[in-house]
């Protein structure tokens, strides 16, 4: 029988399934469709600041595939290898076997992960926010070191202890950074201690926050960090992480447990492996989404460089609203290397971003309109809940931030991710030597 084979469960992973899937029993056709991913979930990767958080947990951002993806088969693993000329991969189940299969079609939807430098100290003492271990890690670690602060007599641990530094001002950064401020207030009236004394420092190397809204919005969500108390340093990175400080790029000194490092993304590992043509760690597709010169080949969403048909000359940007999309798209090109349908080429202008600054703030702008404030926030949390593929996930979003409206975030560490499960290497599959 046929066989299309697609590699990850991400936004497009998971469209592409889909609409392969319908497609393809719209036309009683026989073909076998497996999707390999290391999670059995679509994770809605834009509520993750919220997880970090305390405000939405985290089963409620994950979409299983076990009833989501009629049709088509799920195989937990981690693909390593891919034979182009041969159609065969080799993949890496949870139990550590090494497995083969062979594929007619070949879908390539392994994503992205953050993008590290050869900074000393960063892969091993920051985190990211790619998974969920990362994001459930770092609302736990962050209660410990306020739990720990308040019984330490040691000044200079309090204040490292009470310090957060994320480094990365664009949207994720910012929603993090916002997002832990609150539950350490909200930690601080339940435990006892002045909120003002954790502190919250945002880096970036570039000159502005949020480059990605404009101007207008960017110096609005500039002024909602500093009436929240984030000091936010621009045109500075990480020189040096340690256990207990970071040294800038300035040589300046902060006294830090807490390093969120939410830089940028590059492709999947897997990427590289391929030894085919990338343009910024991405592989590069034509705008039918194909490999070029590997006709059974597709490939799309962050680990791809898709053509930008409405900005000739640009690749599309790494973001979901262009990852669903392109997944639509493969789905109905995949189908029509089959010989159901017929092609098209991806086309998709930006309709904007949404970016929700925390308690009672967020700007937007959607179709070039500028919001900000309430209305952005009413903007920002609907798209949220349409966005969602699942009845179920959207029903215990929108009850978490009901919730938040009339009670307290729980100030509560779970303890389900450990230090080392939000490793880079272990949650996000960077290989990096181990430090230890
Ligand atoms: C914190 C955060 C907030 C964001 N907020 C927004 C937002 O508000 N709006 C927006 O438009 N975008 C947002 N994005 C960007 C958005 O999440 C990505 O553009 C989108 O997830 C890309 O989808 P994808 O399917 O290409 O990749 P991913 O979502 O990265 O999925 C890749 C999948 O492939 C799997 N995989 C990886 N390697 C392998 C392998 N070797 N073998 C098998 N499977 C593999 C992964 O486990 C995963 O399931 C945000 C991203 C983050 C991290």
């Amino acid at each position: 029988m046929t066989s299309v084979v697609i590699v990850g469960s991400g936004f497009t992973g998971f469209e592409c399934a889909r609409r392969l899937s319908r497609q393809l029993r719209k036309h009683n056709a026989s073909v076998d469709i497996s999707l390999i991913s290391p999670v059995d979930y679509m994770l809605y990767t834009p509520l993750l600041p919220d997880v970090a958080g305390g405000l939405v947990d985290a089963r409620f951002v994950t979409v299983p595939l076990a009833n989501a993806l009629t049709g088509v088969r799920t195989v937990r693993g981690r693909v390593d290898d891919v034979d182009l000329d041969g159609h065969t991969l080799s993949y890496t189940d949870p139990e550590h076997r090494t497995r083969s299969v062979s594929w007619d079609r070949l879908v390539l939807t392994p994503g992205s992960v953050t993008r590290l430098f050869d900074i000393p100290g960063l892969a091993e003492y920051a985190r990211g926010l790619k998974s969920t271990a990362e994001a459930v890690y770092l609302r736990d670690h962050l209660l410990e070191q306020l739990e720990l602060a308040n019984i330490d007599d040691d000044d200079r641990r309090i204040r490292a202890r009470r310090t957060v530094v994320v480094v990365g001002a664009s949207y994720s950064g910012t929603e993090l950074v916002v997002q832990l401020r609150a539950l350490a207030d909200t930690a601080g009236e339940q435990m006892g201690f002045d909120p003002n004394e954790v502190k919250f420092v945002l880096l970036d190397t570039a000159e502005k926050v949020m480059p990605e809204v404009g101007d207008k919005l960017g110096e609005r969500v500039q002024q909602v960090l500093r009436d929240r108390g984030v000091d936010v340093r621009l045109g500075l990175t990480l020189k040096e992480v340690h256990p207990d400080y970071v040294v800038l790029s300035d040589d300046s000194r902060i006294d830090t447990r807490t390093v969120a490092w939410v830089t940028g993304v590059t492709g999947a590992p897997l990427i590289e492996k391929l030894g085919l043509p990338t343009e910024r760690g991405r592989l590069k597709v034509q705008a039918d989404l194909r490999v070029p010169g590997h006709p059974d080949v597709f490939s799309a969403g962050d680990a791809a460089a898709v053509p930008d048909l409405t900005q000739p000359g640009k690749i599309t940007p790494p973001t979901a609203q262009h990852a669903i999309r392109q997944g639509k798209v493969l789905g109905r090109n995949v189908a029509a290397s089959l010989g159901y349908g017929k092609p098209k080429d991806y086309r998709h202008s930006d309709m904007g971003l949404v970016v929700d600054l925390g308690p009672h703030y967020a700007v937007a702008n959607p179709l070039n309109i500028h919001l900000s404030g309430y209305p952005a926030k009413f903007v920002a949390r609907m798209y949220h809940l349409y966005a969602m593929p699942r009845a179920v996930n959207r029903w215990a979003v929108g009850l978490a931030y009901l919730t938040d409206v009339f009670f307290d975030r729980s100030v509560v560490s779970v303890g389900l991710s450990t230090q080392d499960d939000a490793r880079f290497s272990t949650s996000e599959g960077i290989p990096l030597p181990r430090a230890d």
